[in-house]
């Protein structure tokens, strides 16, 4: 059944929030651009897959079905210098990778996609859009390359709003000469000769897709021409996003591609862009070997608008435990009532969540559906309301009464993490009555600290 729910999202296409209408309501389709599997996820890739994953949560909740596609990127230039330099066998290295990424998005309670499509299982479809290209005149080859034609698509530029001839004026790099126009960009390319191992035959010779054309091919195939939404980071928009909806379109005569685009913000650290020279370089699993859990990572992301930038700095985190913290608090109650069974508990919100008794909740999912306002979503759990419909609001968006509970009982503060650290460094230098000082602190905050053997420490939240 159809939830009388109106979702509102806010589209790159027309800068405005727009009414969301599916093109088939009993499928909503939907595909966001993944990892390329080089390194393992930072916190601003897992920002992008957070946000998707409550809307993907929500689309749920109002339709009867949601196919999501995310697709891997497992053949690209920065994984083959990773092959060339460590002598890591690619297959083995991408699919580590792309392991991680699914591990580390469990981590903050992401659930996975409908379909995980890998770049390098798509080549065929990839040759057959490349193909439907040059045939319409769309794209040529040229010493090797197939590149695609930009100025034979009168409508290029309109998800960025830029215009042709601001990109020849903006190209301060050299172009390559065997292009006829500086803005046309690869489709397929040659492989190098010490490339030829990582790379594949093709209609024009040994090499690789481009990035583009990937995700143009894979969504088309698991979605079809039309679909309802594509999602990404802001930095996508240009040049990929631009040139993914270029190819499909022109390859597609007819189809419009993607409805609605949805693009969140970047992630910075303490104010600055991360960036390896910088060496602020976080990984979510960084974090969470430091013992921030998934579940306060997870917050800290829904605290800001996703369209906005975010910020991430240990008061953010502090802020973002202490409120998940207050909610399990709040809701141990009612987990109380299904005698701390905690699954029983979950089970039986879900099942509130598909009964009549969800309408109580329809005035605060309107604050979601309302382009995904999380920050007051979550300002709006604070108010007093019966503690069933306070679980399916917090189950709705990825923090279901198990997750909150096990957080309360056993959540360590950050501050508390960082106050045991700075112990063990008093200890290193034997600055004892600093030591003791600081596990006084820890005491009084409530924790108790047990040192290892040999060096370490572990903390406890005493009951
Ligand atoms: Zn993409």
């Amino acid at each position: 059944m159809i939830k009388n729910l109106d979702l509102y999202l806010y589209n790159t296409v027309t800068k405005k929030k727009d009414k969301f209408i599916p093109k088939n309501h009993q499928n909503i389709t939907m595909y966001v651009c993944g990892p390329t599997v080089y390194d393992r996820p930072h916190i601003g890739n897992i920002r992008s897959a957070v946000i998707y994953d409550v809307l993907y949560r929500l689309l749920s909740f109002i339709y009867p079905k949601v196919t999501y596609v995310r697709n891997i990127t497992d053949i690209d230039d920065k994984i083959i210098n990773i092959v060339k330099t460590s002598g890591k066998n690619i297959i083995e290295l991408t699919e580590q990778m792309a392991n991680f990424y699914e591990e580390d998005t469990s981590e903050v309670q992401c659930l996975q996609p409908t379909v995980s499509p890998k770049a390098t299982t798509h080549l065929n479809e990839m040759f057959e859009m490349i193909n439907k290209l040059i045939v319409l005149g769309h794209a040529y080859v040229a010493e090797g390359h197939v590149l695609f034609s930009v100025e034979t698509y009168k409508e290029y530029g309109f998800l960025s709003r830029r215009h042709i001839d601001e990109m020849i004026a903006g190209a301060r790099i050299e172009v390559a000469p065997f292009k006829k126009h500086p803005g046309d960009f690869i489709l397929w390319k040659p492989a190098p000769e010490d490339e030829y191992q990582y790379c594949f035959a093709s209609p024009w010779g040994r090499g690789r897709p481009g990035w583009h054309i990937e995700c143009s091919a894979m969504s088309t195939k698991h979605l079809g021409e039309d679909f309802d939404i594509h999602g990404g980071g802001v930095d996508l928009v240009f040049p990929h996003h631009e040139n993914e909806v270029a190819q499909a379109i022109c390859a597609n005569k007819g189809s419009r591609f993607a409805k609605t685009w949805v693009h969140n913000g970047f992630l910075t650290v303490n104010g600055e862009k991360m960036s390896k020279s910088l060496n602020n370089f976080i990984l979510l699993r960084d974090l969470i070997d430091k013992g921030i859990s998934g579940p306060v990572i997870r917050y800290f992301y829904l605290m800001t608008h996703y369209r906005k930038p975010i910020d991430f700095n240990d008061n953010a985190i502090h802020t973002a435990n202490k409120a998940l913290n207050k909610l399990g608090a709040m809701i141990e109650p009612l987990v109380k009532e299904y005698n701390y069974d905690l699954q029983a508990c979950d089970t039986a919100i879900i099942d509130m969540l598909n009964s009549d008794k969800v309408k109580n909740i329809y005035d605060s999912i309107d604050i979601l559906c309302n382009d995904i306002n999380t920050p007051s979503f979550l300002t709006g759990l604070f108010t007093p309301k019966p503690l069933e419909n306070l679980a399916m609001l917090c189950t709705l968006i990825g923090f279901k009464p198990s997750i909150l509970y096990s957080h309360f009982q056993h959540e360590i503060d950050p501050y508390i993490i960082e106050l045991a650290n700075k112990r063990e460094a008093m200890k290193s230098v034997k600055d004892w009555i600093s030591a003791d000082s600081i596990r006084d602190e820890i005491t009084a905050q409530g924790y108790e600290i047990m040192d290892q053997k040999g060096s370490g420490f572990k903390l406890n939240k005493k009951k």
